[in-house]
């Protein structure tokens, strides 16, 4: 049995959150929890959470607070899920608080937060030519758009809504102002551990990695 593990990945819109996250879970054993994915979902089904969320989503605003805590705690708990990394999660300070406590609740913690850095530039031009599988969900390079090419599953690609360059730059801007204090908070804590997000993803996920081992 492996042992309890909670890891926060920080990092702006286009970081590699995401891709690393589905990297490290599967090397680490450990589940991948992403509050996007969660909300993708319930949008998908069309059910009352996904009506609510909806437009949020589409502007690149954040959800508030409260339904956002609630569904990944929510989420959290009902799938006793011990050994994770939480991906989008939490994204503002009132998020931040909620889930400490939660897990102090629970007499448990968070073990360590790893800020994918990557600069504002590459962000954007990253952003803006991503293309993602409607089956799958995994992620393409597109600068130019993927031109009738498929996913290697055969699914079709599609651009996310919230990835149209005329969103990029709001999602950017609400980083910066709700998600970047985060980082002074968690270094407080002792807890940041930073990993610069440039180069392959490889080469990326072996700096997570080491990191990790370490805990
Ligand atoms: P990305 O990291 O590429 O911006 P995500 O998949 O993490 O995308 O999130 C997509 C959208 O879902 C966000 O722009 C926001 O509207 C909503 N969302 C996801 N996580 C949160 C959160 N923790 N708090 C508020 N809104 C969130």
């Amino acid at each position: 049995m492996c042992k309890d593990l909670m890891v926060v990945f920080l990092g702006a819109p286009g970081a590699g959150k995401g891709t690393q996250s589905d990297v490290i879970a599967d090397k680490m054993s450990m589940a991948h929890l992403s509050s996007g994915d969660l909300f993708r979902k319930a949008v998908a089904r069309g059910d009352e959470l996904g009506k609510i969320v909806e437009s949020y989503m589409k502007s690149g605003a954040l959800v508030p607070d409260e339904i956002t805590t609630k569904t990944v705690l929510t989420h959290m708990n009902n799938e006793g899920i011990r050994r994770a990394i939480l991906d989008g999660f939490p994204r503002t300070i009132s998020q931040a608080e909620s889930l400490d406590k939660a897990l102090e609740a629970d007499g448990r913690k968070l073990d360590a937060v790893i800020l994918i850095d990557v600069p504002d530039e590459e962000l954007i031009r990253r952003l803006a030519s991503r293309w993602v599988c409607r089956e799958c969900q995994t992620p393409y390079n597109y600068p130019d758009g993927p031109q009738g090419a498929r996913c290697k599953c055969g699914g079709e690609l599609f651009q996310r809504a919230d990835d149209k360059r005329e969103t990029v730059a709001n999602r950017l801007d609400v980083y910066q102002k709700n998600t970047a204090p985060l980082i002074e908070y968690y270094e407080k804590q002792g807890k940041l551990i930073r990993v610069s997000g440039v180069g392959d993803i490889t080469e990326i996920s072996h700096r997570i990695t080491d990191a990790l081992v370490e805990l």
